[in-house]
């Protein structure tokens, strides 16, 4: 199996942590080690993956409770890969919440990188019709949209780096350890010796505002529970030019009382009397578009199905509709009168007297 890790022991908390101990945890340690500020160091660097590698286990809660039972985080044959990319997100997102602005680090490797926006989700609930029909939508998405104000770099328009004040530009400060002198990079700017000096007035350095966006969503005909719809760039904004993600409406189609719907086909029951299933006649049923007249030909047998051809949901992608398919249910009246009675056993008296069971298995034997 799996050589199995101590990931409380990486971040220093114990078995019993809370979810906020634990990312105070690793945010101390991440900071501490983080390669920006330590380059060279292999011991740091090694440090720094096992918090994160720990972190990305032990902050989801599915995660760490596999791990609490089984000491792996993978199912049977599958193993946790080590060092998972993914885990920079968070750390990022931490950086952001301890500084209160982006990329610390980024401007250690030469100046702020652009960024996409996040990918955002809206669950939208729709009725049966409104989905089979298509319909208009407003949605109010919360969400963190690009400041206007300095473009999404957090500092105020047209502001330039200054040289940074706690290494004097140089981007590395110099610590004497008996007769070595170990170059680390510059905590302040991260290495990259400038800095801004101030903060945008407008989002204090975040780069994004949270706001409410108002869309209007054109939901076409034919959409099914779980259908998503994607609206390119209106997820979250991007930071430094970076363009903005994009929204992802997921829609939660509510059940229907008289149809059942199979892909784009409907399904409707229509009960039956008797003699009517036997002498045929002409019903009213209830279409998705209204209702309509639907002759039955005399001597259609239970379960049996009809089918529309057409008048089911339209398709999502190119013309045409489903169809619609009628199962006829014969009603067998549970109770007769006396006059029923005589009619039916008159009637019965008219049909050719089937052959007696018993008497076929009899002849089978003999
Ligand atoms: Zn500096
Ligand atoms: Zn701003």
């Amino acid at each position: 199996m799996t050589r199995s890790k101590d990931y409380y022991a990486a971040l220093g908390v114990g078995r019993d942590a809370s979810p906020e101990e634990i990312k105070k945890a690793y945010r101390q340690a991440a900071l501490k080690h983080h390669p920006d500020r330590n380059p060279g160091d292999r011991e740091a660097e090694e440090k720094f993956k096992a918090a994160a590698e720990a972190y990305a286990v032990l902050s989801d809660p599915g995660k760490r409770e596999r791990y609490d039972r089984f000491g792996t985080v993978g199912g049977p044959g599958e193993e946790f890969s080590g060092f998972d990319p993914t885990v920079f997100s968070p750390f990022q997102d931490i950086l952001g919440d301890l500084f209160g602005f982006g990329d610390l680090f980024g401007r250690g490797r030469g100046g702020s990188r652009a960024a996409r926006g996040n990918d955002l989700r809206y669950d939208l609930d729709l009725a049966f019709r409104d989905a089979v029909h298509g319909t208009q939508r407003a949605i109010q998405v919360p969400r963190l949209e690009t400041c206007l104000h300095c473009g999404g770099t957090g500092h105020p328009p047209g502001s330039r780096p200054e040289a940074c004040s706690a290494c004097k530009g140089r981007g590395e400060i110099l610590y004497r350890q008996g007769f070595l002198s170990i170059a680390r990079a510059c905590p302040q700017c991260g290495g990259a010796g400038r800095i801004h000096k101030d903060l945008c007035a407008k989002c204090q350095g975040r780069k994004r505002l949270e706001k409410t966006k108002s869309l209007d969503l054109n939901i076409p005909p034919g959409v099914a529970d779980g259908t998503t719809l994607r609206l390119s760039g209106e997820g979250e904004g991007g930071v430094h030019g970076g363009p903005p993600g994009d929204l992802y409406v997921v829609l939660r189609v509510a059940e229907d009382e008289i149809f059942r719907r199979q892909g784009d086909d409907l399904h409707l029951e229509v009960d039956l009397p008797m003699a009517l299933a036997a002498l045929g006649t002409t019903v009213q049923i209830p279409t998705i578009e209204g209702s309509e007249d639907l002759d039955i030909p005399p001597g259609v047998q239970p379960a049996e199905v009809i089918r529309l051809k057409g008048k089911g949901v339209p398709h999502l992608k190119g013309a045409g509709r489903g169809d619609l398919f009628i199962h006829v249910k014969v009603a067998v009246p549970k109770r007769l009168s006396k006059e029923q009675k005589r009619l039916l056993e008159e009637f019965q008296k008219t049909l050719k007297e089937p052959k007696d069971f018993i008497g076929k298995v009899r002849d089978l034997f003999n």
